[in-house]
């Protein structure tokens, strides 16, 4: 499947569509030599001079001025802080796997998320933000023959097109049928600049399909910053209409990564913190009964498939939102 997979973002890249889409992170003007080494074309802003980063063989369209990442962090390697298993092979990855189980909910939205998409577009073209590796869940975004993908992260990855900080996507408004931000929004500064840029980037009608944590301790170190409860994840996503939201991982999952997290505090590292948490797998087949208001109370995270709307909900809905889920 990986060797499909790569093979497939591979033709994606020699595609030109995403060429015309891409635009300057700064002033929105097209840019030029884009397999080269990219500039704007726009000769008063400061990228026409400077141009932007390449890291294996794809453009970094990031505003330095304004992100949390440095030119310097580009100039070698794929721009990673951190080691990253994109595979999600390693003995790490399958004790995650193991011990939290596979993320069923998000590969049953993924299949309702392709199915919408088809019903508005022969070829849909989806924007994958954080696609530095395949989410959980995602793969069908992926070995579906009729989608587009573009994806892209902070860093340039065998599953990325190019490198973007999604605080200023480096697209043209309404380019994109789809976009799919799993597991990102907890990590970026404002995630609210994250979701209008998302919502300026997808065409009238288009879709999003979010997942983003609620109880969940910290990770990826100095690159975490916000959590989200239900009622907060609809309102970050206001500007869209809700087509289906939920939990993704209940109250057990958010019990045994607190007792991963507690072992950690208590100086266990890493690697021992994931082996004390394995025998505790269990409490987490115990969510299908977790349900309603408390079970969203105790919740991991969760998911948002929603369709861009015109002008955003009425904050007045906002109580009744709570009130409602089920
Ligand atoms: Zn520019």
């Amino acid at each position: 499947m990986d060797s499909y997979v790569t093979d497939r973002v591979d033709a994606w890249a020699q595609t030109d569509w995403w060429r015309r889409a891409v635009r300057c992170p700064r002033c929105a003007a097209p840019l030029r030599e884009i397999d080269a080494r990219p500039f704007c074309s726009n000769a008063t802003c400061e990228y026409a001079g400077s141009g932007f980063p390449v890291v294996e063989d794809q453009p970094v369209l990031i505003d330095f001025a304004t992100s949390v990442f440095d030119r310097g962090m580009y100039r070698g390697g794929n721009g990673s802080i951190f080691h990253r298993d994109v595979s999600r092979r390693s003995i790490s990855s399958r004790l995650h796997q193991l011990t939290f189980g596979g993320n069923q909910v998000a590969q049953s939205n993924c299949a309702r998320f392709i199915e919408l998409l088809k019903q508005e577009s022969e070829r849909p073209v989806v924007l994958v933000i954080g696609g530095g590796a395949v989410g959980d869940g995602a793969d069908e975004l992926y070995t579906d023959d009729s989608l587009e993908l573009i994806g892209t992260d902070v860093y340039a990855s065998p599953y990325t097109l190019l490198v973007a900080d999604a605080h200023r996507l480096p697209f043209e408004d309404g380019v994109f049928d789809g976009v799919w931000v799993q597991a990102v929004l907890e990590h970026v500064l404002e995630p609210t600049a994250v979701v209008s840029e998302i919502h300026r980037v997808l065409r009238r009608r288009g879709l999003v399909y979010a997942e983003t944590p609620f109880m969940q301790q910290v990770h990826e170190r100095g690159y975490d910053f916000s959590r989200f409860t239900r009622s907060g994840h609809r309102w970050l996503f206001r500007q869209f209409s809700e087509i289906r939201a939920g939990r993704v991982g209940g109250a057990g999952v958010a019990l045994v990564w607190s007792i991963r997290y507690f072992a950690r505090a208590l100086g266990a590292g890493d690697k021992l913190s994931r082996l004390v948490a394995l025998p505790f797998f269990w409490i987490r087949l115990l969510d299908p009964l977790t349900r309603g208001r408390a079970g969203s109370d105790a919740a991991s995270g969760f998911f948002f498939l929603g369709r861009r709307a015109e002008r955003p909900i009425d904050p007045h809905v906002m109580p009744q939102y709570y009130d409602a889920q089920k």
